[in-house]
């Protein structure tokens, strides 16, 4: 028999992911790492979180006769794999170590009749002697390790469990090996290939670009109001917000929760059944927030979260596209806004500095810079990120940051507007902070103001058009470039050397302007063209009682993308529905009449015609 050409294969595993998962299309790089896997030549998948690379192994181990191994560190992740699996009608199930005998006996019993496609397994007990004699008696089609980068000291999930996979090509010499990471550095790759023995592995790597994520950086001055005008934009729906300590977490949780929002607190102090409970609720979506240190995340395969805030600035670009990466998996639209203050950095300097440990000091130090430019610049966040994973964006523009938006614009004038802006602080005698000297400079009648005769000044008013934000917004940018420091028990403002030279010979400075909350308007509006609300509410809400009768998170029933499609089309025949992106044949079969149900009941009442 010839061997099938990789065109034939293509088609194959077309038809699969079309039939079992409703998706007509590959995503980026998904076709050539099947591909691989379909041809049992090792690989080394590399795809943003959010990128697909749980389809890569997921319909070749469909496609293909046999069992597929997958290799996942946690049994959260394991089980959110499975139950998307089963409810797609694809025979899946794991072995750990929270489950009854029955239910391990029940998933043995499939293996041995040759009935289960997808084994879900740790790294730990794979290795058991015990259980590579027994996989070695079935037809096992491929291994496929998850979140392969556990495997590497220098990544930041390092699991010892996963070094023992080196020992899988001696008891399982035939079988391919594949990896998925979303890990980029060069390092954590070459050690992935060679701790795994991946044999002329294809390392296959998919654009870091994440085009349906809205990233924007707010100097943080009112963290709470500025988290709440994100939320504004997110009534009812599913997010995170991120804070560098539990103080901070348990703090923003409280007030958000006082002012009617509901939130719950996550971090390593709380006890393993808290955690647990708050990471169920969330993904079976009865509490939308959660605030959060970075010890939540893992495991959360959540598809519809819509926004990501940190509420501090990340200690690196690698946290922050992981972290704001887990919006938005659905491929719609989700916000990632981080507030950022200069002391961020000094907080991180204080945690990871050691001079015991000066390489890994170095290389935090290194780390951080990276992330505070990122934070300061003013270009596309979208290219500045994917040019630190060694990537160019295609094209000039993203339209989904808040540079490219134009949410934040240069000013045209802005040393004439810095030397209005130190002129005074001179004038004032260097002892007034931040709010008294914008109101100097927009010409405020206030009474400091007169006993002070600073209304005699001649910078009084001189800004008067301005709106206050913009002004105190403003001085806060001169104290970031350091042309302004702030001083003693009331933080006066004082010029430094560079704002001195400013002041008198003028040179380089850059003020920006915000027109954030108009923008982020906009831009949310636009994302629902033609998209009827009202009736994706409705269909949310018959995927939570779906959800409810069978114990599954809703995401697992039906994607955002999914219900937004059947809020715009209004299908009314099975054929129509059938043609909607994840709805493959068994989501049809047991969700079809009720979708469409749904949709006639809405025709009906609400739109008559
Ligand atoms: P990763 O493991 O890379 O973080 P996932 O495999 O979880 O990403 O995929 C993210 C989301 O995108 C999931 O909801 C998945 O069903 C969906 N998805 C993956 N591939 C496709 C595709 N080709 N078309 C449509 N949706 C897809």
């Amino acid at each position: 028999m010839t061997e099938p050409t990789p065109e034939e294969l293509t088609i194959q595993l077309q038809e699969q992911m079309q039939k079992w998962w409703g998706y007509a299309e590959f995503r980026s790089l998904q076709a050539d790492s099947m591909l691989r896997v379909m041809q049992s030549k090792d690989s080394l998948t590399v795809l943003p979180t959010g990128g697909g690379k749980s389809l890569c192994y997921q319909v070749p181990a469909v496609a293909r006769a046999g069992l597929a191994v997958v290799v996942s560190p946690l049994i959260s992740l394991m089980k959110d794999q499975v139950d998307s699996l089963r409810s797609l009608g694809v025979i899946a199930g794991c072995i750990n170590s929270s489950q009854e005998y029955e239910e391990k006996r029940e998933v043995t019993q499939q293996i041995r009749s040759g009935r289960l496609k997808l084994l879900y397994i740790s790294p730990e007990r794979l290795v058991q002697p015990r259980t590579l004699e027994f996989l070695q008696q079935q037809q096992v089609s491929f291994v496929a390790v998850d979140e392969a980068h556990c495997i590497s000291q220098w990544g930041h999930q390092f699991r010892p469990e996963y070094r023992q996979l080196s020992t899988l090509r001696e008891h399982l010499p035939d079988i391919s090996v594949h990896a998925y990471t979303a890990t980029a550095t060069e390092q954590v790759r070459e050690d992935i290939v060679t701790q795994l023995g991946l044999r002329e592995a294809a390392i296959l790597v998919g654009p870091f670009d994440r085009p349906n994520l809205l990233y924007r950086v707010e100097r943080r001055a009112e963290a709470i109001e500025q988290i709440r005008s994100v939320l504004a934009r997110h009534r009812d729906e599913s997010g995170i917000i991120y804070c560098i300590s539990r103080k901070n977490v348990e703090a923003i949780s409280q007030k958000l929760n006082h002012l009617g929002h509901r939130t719950r607190p996550y971090h390593a102090g709380l006890s393993d059944e808290q955690r647990r409970q708050t990471q169920e609720d969330f993904a079976e979506e009865r509490v939308p927030i959660i605030v959060a240190t970075v010890a939540f995340g893992m495991g959360i395969d959540k598809s519809n979260v819509r926004f990501v805030i940190h509420a501090g600035m990340p200690g690196s670009l690698e946290n922050y596209q992981q972290e704001s990466g887990r919006a938005g998996r659905d491929g719609l639209d989700a916000e990632c806004t981080l507030l950022y203050s200069p002391g961020d950095a000094e907080t991180w300097r204080f945690l990871t500095q050691d001079p015991d440990y000066p390489e890994v000091s170095a290389a935090a130090e290194q780390s951080l810079r990276a992330m505070q430019r990122y934070c300061t610049a003013v270009r596309c966040r979208h290219a500045q990120l994917v040019e630190h994973f060694g990537q160019q964006l295609e094209g000039a523009e993203c339209s989904s940051c808040d540079i490219c938006l134009r949410e934040v614009e240069e000013l045209d004038d802005s040393v004439i507007v810095a030397q209005k802006i130190l002129s005074s602080v001179v004038r004032q005698g260097q002892r007034f902070g931040v709010a008294y000297t914008a109101q100097v400079l927009r010409g405020s009648g206030g009474k400091r103001i007169l006993e002070n005769r600073h209304h005699e000044l001649s910078t009084w008013g001189l800004l008067r058009q301005e709106p206050e934000t913009d002004v105190r917004n403003w001085i806060e940018q001169l104290i970031t470039q350091k042309m302004l420091r702030q001083t003693g028990e009331y933080r006066c403002l004082e010029l430094t050397q560079d704002g001195w030279q400013l002041l008198r010979e003028g040179g380089a400075v850059t003020l920006m302007r915000e027109r954030r909350q108009q923008a982020a308007e906009e831009h949310t509006t636009r994302q629902w063209d033609g998209i009827d609300r009202d009736l994706f509410n409705e269909l949310r809400g018959l995927r939570s009682r779906l959800a409810a009768q069978r114990n599954l998170p809703p995401y697992v029933i039906f994607s955002d993308a999914t219900l937004r499609a059947v809020a715009q089309q209004r299908p009314t025949t099975p054929e129509q529905l059938r043609g909607i992106t994840g709805i493959g044949e068994k989501k049809l079969e047991q969700f079809g009449a009720a979708l469409l149900y749904e949709v006639d009941r809405w025709n009906r009442q609400i739109r008559p015609d």
